[in-house]
């Protein structure tokens, strides 16, 4: 190791990508409202169901989506209309990024030991299963890629990656930011702190949570200094545990144990104290 070469054990942060860093709802009420005709004559739901307005959606307060968005139905419905929103409606590249996002972001990698790992999930449909949504994956990815360059999160910086994964303890991170109430729980089983985004759907959520990304930056500070104290703390552990420190019986000096008590002459009461304390412990265990 050359001199003077400090630790460079990096600190990862993990961040998510819908919801958290870009306003998915907001992008998916945009296409929705713009293919309406298209998706209910798809999906049967009848056109009155769905909002002709961005301002018209119903809160969306309960997970999963579908349970708050009634149009959507269920689980399938709702992948069908967000492939179709994807692949017409290009909405994985129109979500507006969340305020203060890119900000927090410059500011944790002008510190030298922070890596950023977005980790996002993208092919959760089966085009093999779903003939008309062939083309909704390598849309999703373009998309996705295109959004990041617009919204300047550093493609290309090397402390920077992307990662397309469903499941976000999938990649190593040391502390992850995620809206979503199932990966929140999953990543925190996983023993991963993970600090909520705040939205409707996931108040129930316990635990550290923001609603603004700029609180973030500090909180990552934070939990890099613990990270490095505990680190710290294990290492001075590990000093006592070490065998290397039994040195050869050679080299082992030994230290006189007699203590020599001070005379009368320096302290003339401390003789007569212990003289007293000899005597009444003597007498006890007469
Ligand atoms: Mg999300």
């Amino acid at each position: 190791m050359a001199a003077g070469n400090q630790s460079t054990t990096p600190f990862v942060f993990g961040v998510d990508l819908d919801s958290c860093l870009g306003d998915y709802d907001q992008a998916f009420k945009v296409a929705i409202v713009e293919l309406r005709e298209d998706l209910s004559a798809r999906t049967g739901v009848p056109l009155a169901m769905w909002p002709d307005n961005v301002d018209d959606f119903p809160p969306n307060d309960v997970w999963p989506i579908y349970e708050s968005w009634k149009f959507l139905r269920d689980d399938l419905t709702f992948k069908r209309v967000h492939a179709r929103c994807v692949i017409d409606g290009h909405m994985m590249q129109r979500m507006p990024l969340y305020a203060g996002a890119r900000e927090a972001i410059e500011t944790l990698l002008a510190i030298p030991d922070v890596e950023i790992a977005v980790v996002t999930h993208r092919a959760f449909i089966d085009e093999n299963a779903h003939p008309d949504l062939v083309g909704y994956s390598s849309a999703a990815f373009a998309q996705t890629e295109r959004w990041l360059r617009t919204a300047s999160i550093h493609v290309g910086e090397p402390r920077v990656t992307f990662h397309f994964s469903g499941k976000k303890d999938g990649v190593v991170t040391n502390l992850f930011i995620d809206d979503s109430p199932g990966n929140i729980t999953r990543l925190r089983g996983a023993g991963v702190p993970t600090i909520t985004f705040d939205q409707p759907y996931n108040q129930r959520v316990p635990g550290l949570r923001v609603s603004h990304w700029g609180e973030v930056a500090a909180i990552v500070v934070q939990r890099m200094q613990l990270l490095e104290s505990a680190r710290q703390v294990q290492a001075d552990l590990a000093l006592f545990d070490r065998p290397s420190l039994e040195l050869p019986s050679a080299q082992v000096r030994r230290i006189p144990m007699t203590v020599e008590l001070p005379g009368p002459a320096v302290l003339p009461g401390l003789a007569n104290v212990l003289a007293a304390a000899d005597a009444e412990s003597a007498a006890l265990t007469r």
